[in-house]
């Protein structure tokens, strides 16, 4: 499988088409942003890891039935997916406060919830990914009423399996988002990544971060943090 020519370049990753008009690949860099772009950043050995634990989280998933775009690893930061339609929500879950949620609620972090939240931010760069609830999505003809109750049941799969897997590897499941595409056959399927980039880790003892934000609050130790996630995800998920 070959890279045809770029179709997208994001703030984490390259999109190149190939020959087969199904599938596409994707390129992991070590590019990081937060704040909606204010800043700016890179994480050394960042692109190789989000492309290594999207790809065996999204092979753990599928053994649980969850379909997602994964299809081949071609290298350490290069993989063959899906092409897809994007559904422009960001789906986010919650297990414990964290991040815009203790803010916009005035609430500190690390409150355990008793059930998962989940909420939907509509995918817009220029209006910051403004929050929307399910009628509003409709409205906008975002997606179908079927495809968001389809979305909102695979995302809490996906928690119920991340969080199992994550406390098994001695980390909190705090928040995550998630993102999801259409097939031509009008199927949803999980998209994007699933990375210390789009998750909130915890250590269970010691509550050390090990995601994004000692880059987003300039923690320090950001790449070994990343290291050490990874070094967790494989021990238990192994080289598949
Ligand atoms: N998140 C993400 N991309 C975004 C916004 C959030 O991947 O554009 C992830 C983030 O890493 C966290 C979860 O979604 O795991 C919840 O993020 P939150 O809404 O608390 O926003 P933040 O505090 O990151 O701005």
């Amino acid at each position: 499988m070959k890279k045809l020519e770029q179709i997208y370049e994001g703030k984490a990753k390259k999109v190149f088409s190939t020959d087969d008009p199904r599938l596409l690949i994707v390129e992991y860099k070590d590019d990081a942003t937060a704040f909606n772009g204010l800043k700016k950043g890179t994480i050394s050995g960042k692109g190789a890891i989000n492309n290594q634990m999207s790809n065996r989280m999204m092979q753990l998933l599928e053994e649980q039935g969850i379909p997602t775009h994964f299809v081949e690893e071609l290298s350490e930061r290069e993989t063959v997916v899906k092409r897809v339609s994007i559904v422009p929500l960001e789906v986010i879950i919650r297990n414990i406060s964290a991040g815009s949620f203790a803010k916009r609620y005035g609430v500190e972090e690390g409150i355990v919830f008793d059930e998962p939240t989940i909420e939907f931010s509509y995918k817009n760069d220029e209006l910051g990914d403004p929050l929307i609830n399910d009628r509003h999505a409709i409205a906008m003809k975002l997606a179908t009423r079927e495809e968001i109750d389809r979305i909102t049941e695979l995302a809490f799969e996906v928690n119920s399996f991340m969080r199992g897997f994550f406390s098994g590897i001695g980390v909190d499941l705090v928040d995550f988002k998630l993102e999801f595409g259409r097939l031509p056959d009008g199927s949803i399927i999980l998209a994007d990544e699933v990375s210390p980039d789009t998750c909130r880790f915890w250590d269970s003892v010691t509550h050390e971060k090990l995601d994004k934000d000692r880059f987003r609050r300039d923690l320090g130790g950001v790449e070994d943090a990343y290291r050490e996630i990874m070094r967790r995800v494989s021990g238990k998920a192994g080289n598949r």
